[in-house]
């Protein structure tokens, strides 16, 4: 093993040093956490990411066998938000979001993911398909009066025709939830595979599943750190026990590879909620594992 020692690496992700012009996977933080209904404090989830993600440089994926720091990835900062100002910060982050092809966003909440979706629908030209974990459907109307915000942000993705919903699988969905938005959301065509089907069935199933609603149109990645149990992802606002296991998320996103990904999203990191850094490590192990599935056939 050669190289300086994890603990070393820059506070890049992957202490990735690589310029923008180098890449063609680009990684920003977005540290929006105004819409959270619960406890705030993911507007530090990109540095803590990071951070924890220079556990992951000292060798290959033990499965497909490359370096996610060695693919053509470059870490570019964080993107500018409007402080205190939801819809301001949406469009900030779309007009940003638009200038990249393959974008990895490390969160901030869950919102983000909606201006995200609406430049990626816009230069696809077509609504996408979705891939979305997460303990809530977050398809409501509206949060406690809100309309932008954290729980609402598929429910406006559908509503305007980011995503097709026949073509969107929700993975360890199990909070409290008001029984006409769950209908709303099955009646859309949405696949809903809850945390206690993960359990029963297992990750091949469910990786089966996904694979055959998703089909082969292009996908978007979205992981909310909430899917995992909060034994292993206590950082977070909005924690729902019964989720899901780190080693199950990882089990099914290595099974996902007959899609093709055109961006991801990891997001609801809360440090100040964390212990020993689990909840960071979890997130980036997930975007490394993104890593590696998307480019394993180009290293
Ligand atoms: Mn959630
Ligand atoms: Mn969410």
């Amino acid at each position: 093993m050669t190289g300086v020692p994890t603990f070393s690496t820059p506070f890049s992700f992957l202490g990735l040093l690589r310029l923008q012009s180098e890449a063609s996977i680009h990684i920003a933080g977005i540290p929006l956490d105004i819409g959270t209904t619960n406890r705030s404090g993911a507007r530090f989830g990109p540095p803590a990411i990071r951070t924890a993600s220079r556990m992951l440089v000292d060798g290959d994926h033990p499965h497909w066998w490359i370096d996610p720091a060695a693919l053509p990835v470059a870490d570019i900062g964080d993107f500018d938000i409007a402080l205190g100002d939801i819809p301001e910060s949406l469009a900030l982050i779309e007009q940003q979001a638009a200038e990249h092809a393959h974008l990895i966003a490390l969160g901030g909440e869950h919102t983000i993911s909606l201006p995200l979706l609406r430049a990626l629908a816009a230069k696809a030209g077509a609504p996408l398909a979705l891939v979305h974990f997460d303990a809530h459907v977050d398809t409501w109307p509206d949060n406690f009066g809100q309309v932008y915000a954290h729980g609402s942000v598929f429910f406006h993705a559908i509503e305007e025709g980011l995503i097709d919903p026949r073509r969107m699988v929700q993975i360890g969905i199990r909070s409290p939830v008001q029984k006409d938005v769950y209908d709303w959301t099955l009646g859309k065509g949405v696949t809903i595979v809850g945390a206690q089907d993960v359990h029963h069935y297992g990750a091949q199933a469910v990786a089966q599943r996904v694979t055959e609603v998703i089909g082969n149109v292009p996908a978007y990645l979205s992981f909310d750190i909430d899917c995992l149990d909060p034994a292993f992802a206590p950082g977070t606002g909005t924690p729902e026990i019964g989720g899901l296991a780190s080693w199950q998320a990882q089990a099914i996103l290595r099974r996902l590879d007959t899609l093709t990904f055109a961006g991801m999203d990891v997001v609801e990191v809360a440090p100040a909620y964390d212990t020993a850094e689990i909840t960071a490590l979890a997130a980036a192990t997930m975007v490394w594992e993104y890593l590696a599935l998307v480019g394993r056939n180009t290293a």
